[in-house]
């Protein structure tokens, strides 16, 4: 019994040790931390923040002020609620009485027995945001064209335009100038609103309409019965896909190429669209595959049918043109090649840059003339067609890309349309 009651009496006694020295741990070894912090040292006109303390510590108050000469002022002043960790408000610098410039803001975090825990940071409060000037933007552009905008703002900014949900991204030409080329997703509606949206380096964001008109484009349907080509298609469809395949089925196939991989090569595509120069390699209109036939131009909307069911659609954002078999494809304007491989449905594909996100592309390919990385110049060849990737017969698909986003090359072979939508904004 002696024995059982001495094992008690320990055990208690460590257990107060224990929780004893894990409150002094606590309280005097374990600092805690503010994650957040950084997120006040750019003020805008009105800005969330979140602060997370962690390890916790005993903290148990949160006070932050920001200092201004003699002009000190509470951002924030609460308790820290258990179990999140986390403060949350608002920052209005204007209504709280701060100038826009520099100012030292405190975090301060009050502990168990009076102890105090403080950080300190600069802050910039700018709460004027970015004013455009417009220079150019075109009066009209075409569902599935393109367009450019050139514009002055009164401060470094991040600018875009926005158009259909798609965001293209500007780039910086001079003290304060940007220019952007836009492309209309084949699928906006005329009535959709372009607008370009500037946001400065502490967060103030402004959104202008550009006031550009959407003119709707007559898109073709076609329809285009699978049946009897199954021979064609179905090594083409296991060259793409790859490795062994568990289902067999050529409908399931089909679908697969031209939905799953069709999306995933419009990824990549879209990514390396992204990665243009901030430099103009190319010059003049672009050049068109020499002698050749349309055989079916951009904006159609594809719908696949086997025995006559509907199985699968596409939309062809290119050109195909055909000329002899193995026909010369020549660059059709300077740049440089970012992008000779393969690329799935497009098969051996080649993708030139031309600078400020103008990008061209040739697709179904023989083999490569050029390598990535190489400057070529408009009207030297490139490649020969062929019929690789997901091509029916020998062309070639020819794609223009602004940002990634495939446009209608119709445009771009035009001179007199690069003369008067294009140029002006390279104009100073
Ligand atoms: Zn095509």
């Amino acid at each position: 019994m002696r024995g059982i009651k001495k094992l008690i009496r320990t055990l208690v006694f460590l257990a107060l040790i224990g929780v004893v020295g894990f409150t002094l741990y606590n309280t005097f070894f374990l600092k805690p931390k503010v994650e957040g912090l950084e997120s006040l040292e750019k003020l805008p006109k009105k800005k969330e923040i979140s602060l997370v303390v962690s390890p916790r510590a005993y903290v148990d108050r949160v006070v932050v002020r920001a200092i201004q000469g003699s002009r000190e002022v509470v951002l924030f002043e609460g308790k820290l609620p258990s179990r999140v960790n986390e403060v949350r408000f608002t920052v209005e610098p204007k209504k709280l009485g701060l100038r826009d410039g520099e100012a030292r803001v405190e975090v301060e975090l009050r502990r168990f027995l009076l102890l105090k825990e403080s950080f300190e940071l600069k802050a910039k409060i700018d709460t004027q945001p970015p004013r455009i000037h417009l220079i150019y933007a075109p009066y009209t552009v075409l569902q599935g064209g393109s367009g450019g905008i050139r514009a002055r703002l009164s401060e470094p900014v991040e600018l875009y335009v926005e158009v259909g949900g798609e965001r293209f991204r500007s780039y910086k030409v001079g003290e304060d100038v940007y220019i952007a080329l836009f492309g209309v997703p084949v699928n906006t509606s005329p009535k959709d609103v372009i607008k370009i949206v500037a946001i400065d380096e502490v967060g103030n964001k402004t959104v202008l309409p550009l006031g550009t008109g959407i003119k709707r484009n007559n898109f073709k349907t076609v329809w285009i019965e699978l049946k009897g080509r199954e021979k064609i298609i179905t090594p083409k469809l296991h060259t793409i896909l790859g490795g062994e395949l568990e289902d067999t089925d050529f409908v399931s196939l089909f679908k697969k190429v031209n939905e799953e991989i069709r999306k995933q090569n419009e990824e990549k595509i879209r990514q390396i669209g992204s990665r243009s120069e901030p430099q103009r390699f190319w010059k003049g209109k672009f050049l068109q595959l020499r002698n050749s036939k349309v055989l079916s131009r951009y904006g159609e909307r594809r719908r696949y049918t086997y025995r006559g069911k509907l199985i699968s659609k596409s939309w062809h954002l290119g050109y195909d043109l055909a000329s002899v078999k193995n026909a010369r494809v020549v660059a059709a304007n300077s740049g440089k090649v970012v992008f000779a491989g393969d690329l799935g449905i497009y098969g051996n594909t080649i993708i030139i840059d031309h600078g400020y996100g103008l990008m061209s592309l040739y697709a179904h390919l023989a083999d490569f003339n050029v390598k990535e990385g190489e400057v070529v110049r408009k009207g030297q060849v490139i490649g020969y067609t062929d019929t690789t990737g997901l091509a029916f017969g020998d062309h070639l698909h020819f794609g223009i890309l602004v940002d990634g986003y495939e446009v209608t090359p119709l445009e771009w072979w035009d001179r007199k349309w690069i003369r008067t939508r294009i140029e002006p904004i390279f104009s100073e």
